[in-house]
């Protein structure tokens, strides 16, 4: 790099050596004045680094050493915002950092989108997406390795003392360099005191490595026979191999059990035949043993890197250092995998499995969009995206279908062995007048006579309720009283849970978790309080009544939140559900996905109606994707296997069309519909949420932005619409009030382009009082 004019540098002092050029650099804060970076000079010394190293920079008044990145570097000062007043006040970066990591220039490419798409500044886009063990460099050891300093090192020499004499002799008899511990082993010294005296007096030489350490290890699962890929798969694989080389999108629709991973893993052997790396993307949940396991069995002979939520923090950074250093040829992880640290010029294909999963979104800042950064990903490293799903998103369907920037595979068989399940649709206010008390049921005549067949013929049984608590409204028995029960923290009712064992019901709220006693009488007018609707434990406790050869926690087995508090609890089960102790798995969304066990032959959607209640446009893909991706559970061995689903509203579309498998007319009825009311995918959205203890202060800031939001909208010819700001549809939680506004234009530059210009303005501080969501899920 060329030094600057020195009319730029007028002062050069001692302690201020001449500059070599400018950098930006990220310091892991959010510092929202300098969203792209704070400007720093470069010295001579350090001209060297490149862009995306690790580096220490004086920060603040009192210069306190920050660690950082530099994400930018040049010598025009222009291009730094610097002038010819403002250079000579710059700071200069003080060294690079010990741990000498450095960014590849990929992942910084992806670093900048991410911080200008999602509107997040730079420091805390890196901060959110780098492991945590990685900034604190958890497990990193450094080792002090001997060699001779002259090839002829005189052991014989009259300066050196008999006991260094004998080390000498003995380390000269050793494979160099070799490590203290070996050296000292060899030598029979007991302390390096000897060591450190003959690098003194010039007969040795240290070096020094560092290396993360951490224990590794992932057991191969399932046989790691490969099968012969049907005639579909094989076409699949082709198209896709033949765009190697080169960014290009496809979308795998393919139906549960259809065999699309096995036709990732074809691809992902492809690709590291042409020497190439592959990310693939899978949700959170599906992270089990079970697909990881099948993942690693498959390449015996390849460092598979897997990472899981489980990981120790020295795992994760020994993850990240193997991945840096070239050393995994295969990547599989949830959503933060797509950050993973691969060297320029090495990535050779991404692949998002289950495409279509609100888990692939973060759910803080920066709120990215794991699938959507997967795209850009392959883009900067110039090699194909295959997304899969059984269920595409709308998005990726209208993607694949109307805009045609992806090539849309079909696979609509099951793969050979598998049987496409009959579902049946249970009409449950039907159900419910064939009961002659006036109880509560959550399970139906249907349901629970196909439960008792399958249990008689040793079959296992999944069953699906998406919401746990014991019920989910607590109120006055007398209706004209009208009390509930709600948070005094958000304006959201309390859900009760229950200890069965203890028999114990409390009321807890799900959006802060405050909790409390279930008050025995109504507080306003002393009547006994009831609890009505739907819960997991409520589902448990109805099928101990009705099953009694099911034992709790043995048989029956409840999986949710609540239960399966680490990826250890829900691995430990499903492992037990392989091995058929568990008999019947009832939970909550987490036993809908990704779960291949041969013995399920009936699967039970205790009701379909959760997300058709939510007041939120994706209501019914939701319902859509539940109920498919939970029925494509069974049928896994020979038995064809059946589905039956609850539900009150049996004519909805939704659910009568995924009982019918007919994805497309879904897909396609649904994109029209969103079309009509200019909802996304065929609109894009971004939302902005004002919080505040005052709600009156809330309400204010989020109309002053909406104001200057209208404003920059209107400076382009087709303005992007600028709504509310409106209360958010629970108004307030944790005590804090909630405003929204909402972005709303055909395309997402334009979205992009008003956010950057509100950012520049510094309107965009985000924190505890303002969240910005590009894209939301909900
Ligand atoms: P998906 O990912 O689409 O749900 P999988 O790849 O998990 O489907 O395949 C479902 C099951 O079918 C797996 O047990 C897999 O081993 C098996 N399978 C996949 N492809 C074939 C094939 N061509 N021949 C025989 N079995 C297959
Ligand atoms: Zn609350
Ligand atoms: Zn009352």
């Amino acid at each position: 790099m060329p030094p600057l004019t020195d009319s730029l540098f007028p002062i050069e002092s001692p302690q201020s050596p001449p500059a070599a050029g400018f950098a930006l650099v990220a310091v892991e804060r959010a510092l929202d004045h300098a969203p792209e970076g704070l400007t720093y000079l470069v010295g001579q010394s350090l001209a060297h680094l490149p862009e995306g190293a690790r580096i220490l920079v004086p920060l603040g008044r009192g210069n306190q050493p920050t660690a950082g990145w530099i994400v930018r570097k040049g010598t025009d000062p222009a291009e730094f915002g610097a002038s010819l007043e403002t250079v000579p006040k710059l700071k200069s970066i003080l060294a690079q950092d010990e741990s000498e990591a450095v960014l590849p220039g990929e992942l910084l490419a992806l670093a900048r989108w991410v911080s200008g798409y999602y509107a997040c500044p730079i420091g805390m886009t890196l901060a959110g997406i780098l492991p945590g063990a990685v900034r604190k460099q958890v497990g990193r050891v450094t080792r002090v390795f001997y060699e001779l300093a002259q090839p002829q090192a005189d052991a014989e020499s009259p300066k050196l003392t008999k006991r260094q004499r004998e080390a000498l002799a003995a380390i000269r008899l050793m494979e160099l360099p070799a490590e203290q511990v070996a050296v000292l082993a060899a030598t029979g010294l007991s302390s390096a005191q000897t060591l450190k005296r003959l690098v003194e007096l010039g007969c040795l030489r240290t070096s020094k490595r560092t290396t993360v350490e951490a224990s590794w290890s992932m057991a191969a699962v399932g046989s790691t026979a490969a099968v012969e890929p049907t005639a579909l798969q094989h076409e699949v694989i082709e198209n896709i191999a033949n765009t190697f080389g080169a960014f290009a999108q496809h979308l795998i629709f393919g139906v549960t059990g259809s065999g699309k991973t096995e036709v990732y893993i074809r691809l992902i052997r492809r690709c590291l035949d042409r020497g190439k790396k592959a990310v693939l993307l899978v949700p959170e949940i599906a992270l089990t043993p079970q697909t990881a396991g099948r993942i690693v069995a498959r390449f015996p002979d390849s460092r598979v890197a897997i990472l899981h939520s489980g990981l120790t923090a020295g795992q994760r950074n020994l993850m990240w250092s193997l991945a840096s250093e070239g050393k995994a040829d295969v990547i599989v992880g949830a959503r933060s995998a797509v950050f993973a640290p691969i060297p320029d010029g090495s990535l050779g294909l991404v692949i998002v499995d289950e495409e279509h999963e609100t888990g692939y979104k973060q759910d803080s800042a920066p709120r990215y969009h794991g699938r959507d950064c997967a795209i850009r990903r392959a883009q900067v490293a110039n090699c194909p995206i295959v997304l899969g799903s059984a269920t595409p998103s709308l998005e990726s369907w209208r993607n694949a279908t109307k805009r045609k920037t992806s090539t849309l595979h079909r696979l609509p068989d099951r793969a050979p062995g598998l049987r496409v399940p009959k579902v049946s649709i249970v009409d449950f206010a039907e159900e419910r007048r064939q009961f002659r008390d006036r109880r509560v049921h959550l399970i139906g005549p249907t349901l629970a006579d196909a439960m008792r067949e399958t249990l008689a013929d040793r079959g296992q049984v999944l069953l699906l309720l998406n919401r746990r608590g014991y019920a989910n409204y607590i109120a006055c028995a007398d209706p004209r009283c009208g009390w509930t029960a709600q948070c005094s923290e958000c304006d959201a009712g309390m859900i009760c849970h229950q200890d069965r064992i203890a028999s114990l019901q409390w009321v807890r709220c799900h959006h802060c978790q405050a909790e409390q006693q279930l008050p025995r009488s109504c507080p306003q007018c002393g009547k006994p309080v009831t609890v009505f609707g739907l819960g997991t434990q409520r589902v448990e406790e109805e099928l101990l009544g009705l099953f009694p050869m099911l034992e709790e926690g043995k048989s029956l087995v409840r999986v949710d939140g609540d239960t399966m508090q680490t990826a250890k609890h829900f691995h430990d089960c499903l492992a037990r559900f392989a091995s058929l102790e568990i008999r019947v798995l009832m939970g909550t969304q987490m036993i809908a996905k990704g779960l291949d066990f041969p013995s399920v032959q009936l699967v039970g959607v205790v009701s379909a109606d959760t997300a058709l209640s939510l007041p939120d446009f994706r209501a019914g893909e939701r319902t859509f994707q539940l109920v498919s991706q939970v029925s494509g559970r069974c049928g896994r061995g020979g038995n064809p296997g059946r589905a039956i689903v609850q539900t009150f509203f049996p004519e909805n579309p939704a659910i009568r069309l995924a009982a019918a498998h007919d994805y497309e007319s879904f897909a396609n009825q649904e994109l029209r519909d969103r079309e009509e009311f200019g909802l996304p995918p065929a609109r894009r959205l971004a939302r902005l949420t004002l919080r505040d203890t005052s709600e009156a202060k809330a309400l204010e800031s989020a109309q002053q932005l909406a104001d200057e939001l209208r404003s920059i909208a209107a400076q382009s010819k087709q303005a992007a619409e600028v709504r509310g700001p409106q209360a958010a549809r629970i108004a307030r939680v944790s005590g804090a009030y909630r405003f929204e506004i909402e972005l709303q234009h055909e395309t997402a530059a334009e979205i992009s382009r008003i956010l950057a210009a509100a950012r520049s303005a510094g309107l965009l501080p985000l924190g505890e009082h303002l969240a910005v969501d590009v894209d939301p899920v909900s």
